[in-house]
């Protein structure tokens, strides 16, 4: 895509900090960290979004997941870590090449997790219904 800033970080147009790189993947640091050390995992191949995917790539996506996740909590001392995808803009998806973020997450980072909501007397059971209508 001849227009997507990740498929122009992959080909070398535009510098970013490598921590990774193989056949399939790169992996560099968001120019605009929720928390220092935040990573990107990025997939060579240009897909949209994690529908997009092909299972077997998303697979070692989640693999190489695993060994960057450690090296980033590891490299900056994080008492945690949050995985995340931002799937379509409703999602807060910015860049539509899919990608997963890794964050490191300190005790007293001051991050809030996203507000709860609640069911009403047999939303739930009917909520469960319509996803599973649909595998
Ligand atoms: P998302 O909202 O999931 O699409 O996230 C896109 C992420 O890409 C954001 O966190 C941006 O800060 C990050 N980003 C955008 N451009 C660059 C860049 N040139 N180098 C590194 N990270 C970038």
């Amino acid at each position: 895509m001849s227009n997507c800033v990740f498929c122009k970080i992959i080909k070398g147009e535009i510098p970013c900090s490598k921590i990774y790189e193989d056949d399939r993947f790169l992996c560099f640091l968001d120019i605009m960290p929720i928390n220092k050390g935040h990573t990107l995992i990025v997939p060579k191949e240009h897909h949209e979004t994690v529908l997009d995917m092909p299972a077997d790539l998303l697979k070692n996506m989640f693999v190489l997941a695993k060994k960057i996740s450690k090296a980033v909590m590891d490299g900056t001392d994080a008492d945690g870590f949050n995985i995340g995808i931002n799937s379509y803009e409703a999602a807060g998806q910015v860049v539509m090449h899919m990608h997963l973020h890794i964050i490191p997450r300190f005790k007293d980072d001051g991050l809030k997790s996203w507000a709860n909501k609640q069911y009403s007397e047999g939303e739930e059971a009917e909520m469960a219904e319509k996803i599973k209508s649909k595998l």
